[in-house]
């Protein structure tokens, strides 16, 4: 299986897929493509981030869907609003020639009604984040009874975010007889529960090792005092002149102040944080998709999943608190085969925090030195 035509995808997606450049399918896309084609099996697949999983399972979507129909026949859940409309924009450039294809993004934030009447229009496909589907289903908008494919995207994610119940509730209003597609990067216990529940037999794929992040990321870490941790972020920006990084912090208190510091201080640099309105967050990251800001502070809820080209640096300016979490930080850099570097700025006390991560991403990390004000002045 060497190229999307063996794959068995039909000549509007060859023709889509030919457009945006890609060559070969990824190991996750050659495994889960000809199953999902083929079968109405019930799916499980496991693969690290930036690995193309919204290929492995849009296409066969798209491929199965009847777009002569008004119906809506897929729903994709997803754990926040950023990602559903990457999702669903993503859905519809692969599906650019397959005429008549209607994608509807439903998440928090923004206008209920102006969504239901996209959805009204006749969407055969809906990406949506729990919350707001489940509102939407306990208002009449939305009609998902006669869902034939349904994907569980980044499980692992929306089970951390406490999506459990919400996704309970919006499958009971789902058709028994439904294909169930579930994608995550990780297998915590509550993944395993959910995919008991809801699937029958699913078959299973993993692409790589489980757990570990990308072969393509490097760590390194920098010890500094607790009150020098901005101080350090900036000379690892003044380093890394070309830098276009993802900056973590812990709270969306200090991911704003992070940012409005670094703005301050002449640095390319925007907030993504919950705290923002939905119009503020789509601006940020449009911003940072285009490359106009080189560092987008941002917060783990608001970060998760995000798929941006190029990106070069992953900076923890705080480690998370879950040992887990940072697998997803890190995988915002080194995607679709690039190398990237993933950085944690510590303080003595959290350095056994580095240990557990080594040990959960099976890699070690390397102690680099902040920079002196010498080097940078060179
Ligand atoms: P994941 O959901 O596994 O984290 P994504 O679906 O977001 O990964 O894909 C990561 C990136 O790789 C995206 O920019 C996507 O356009 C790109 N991509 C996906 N499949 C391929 C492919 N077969 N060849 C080249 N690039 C690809
Ligand atoms: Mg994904």
């Amino acid at each position: 299986m060497n190229t999307f035509q063996d794959l068995g995808l039909n000549d509007d997606l060859l023709h889509a897929i030919n457009d945006m450049g890609f060559e070969t399918p990824s190991d996750v896309q050659a495994q889960a493509i000809p199953i999902l084609l083929q079968q109405e099996d019930d799916l499980v697949a496991l693969a690290q981030t930036g690995t193309g999983k919204t290929a492995a399972f849009g296409f066969p979507m798209l491929q199965k869907i009847n777009v002569d129909s008004r119906t809506t026949q897929g729903l994709i859940l997803s754990p926040t609003r950023e990602l559903c409309l990457q999702i669903a924009n993503e859905l519809k450039l692969y599906g650019k020639y397959c005429k008549g294809l209607n994608v509807v993004a439903i998440y928090g934030g923004a206008s209920i009604s102006e969504q239901a009447r996209e959805v009204k229009k006749g969407a055969q496909i809906i990406v949506a984040t729990p919350g707001r589907m489940k509102d939407m289903i306990s208002r009449n908008m939305v009609d998902i009874s006669k869902i034939e494919y349904s994907v569980l995207d980044e499980a692992d994610e929306m089970l951390n975010m406490g999506f459990y119940e919400d996704i309970t509730d919006i499958l009971s209003h789902t058709p028994q007889d439904k294909s169930t597609w579930l994608f995550s990067a990780t297998m915590p216990k509550e993944v395993a529960t959910i995919a008991k529940k809801f699937m029958h037999n699913p078959i299973e794929i993993t692409v790589g090792s489980k757990n570990v992040g990308s072969d393509q990321v490097s760590h390194e870490y920098y010890l500094v005092n607790s009150r020098d941790r901005y101080q350090a972020l900036k000379r690892l920006a003044d380093t890394n002149p070309d830098i276009f990084s993802v900056v973590f912090c812990r709270t969306k208190r200090d991911t704003q102040k992070v940012a409005e510091k670094l703005i301050e201080d002449g640095y390319s640099a925007g907030a993504l944080h919950g705290d923002l309105s939905q119009n503020q967050r789509d601006l940020v990251m449009k911003s940072f998709r285009n490359k106009q800001i080189q560092m987008l502070v941002a917060t783990d809820v608001a970060a998760r999943g995000i798929d941006v080209d190029d990106i070069t640096h992953v900076i923890n300016y705080q480690l998370p608190d879950e040992t887990e979490t940072y697998t997803h930080r890190s995988g915002r850099t080194g995607r679709a085969g690039k190398t990237g570097v993933s950085m944690v700025i510590v303080s003595k006390s959290e350095l056994r925090k580095i240990k557990s991560i080594e040990r959960i991403i099976k890699k070690n990390f390397e102690k680099k030195d902040i920079p002196s004000g010498m080097e940078i002045c060179e």
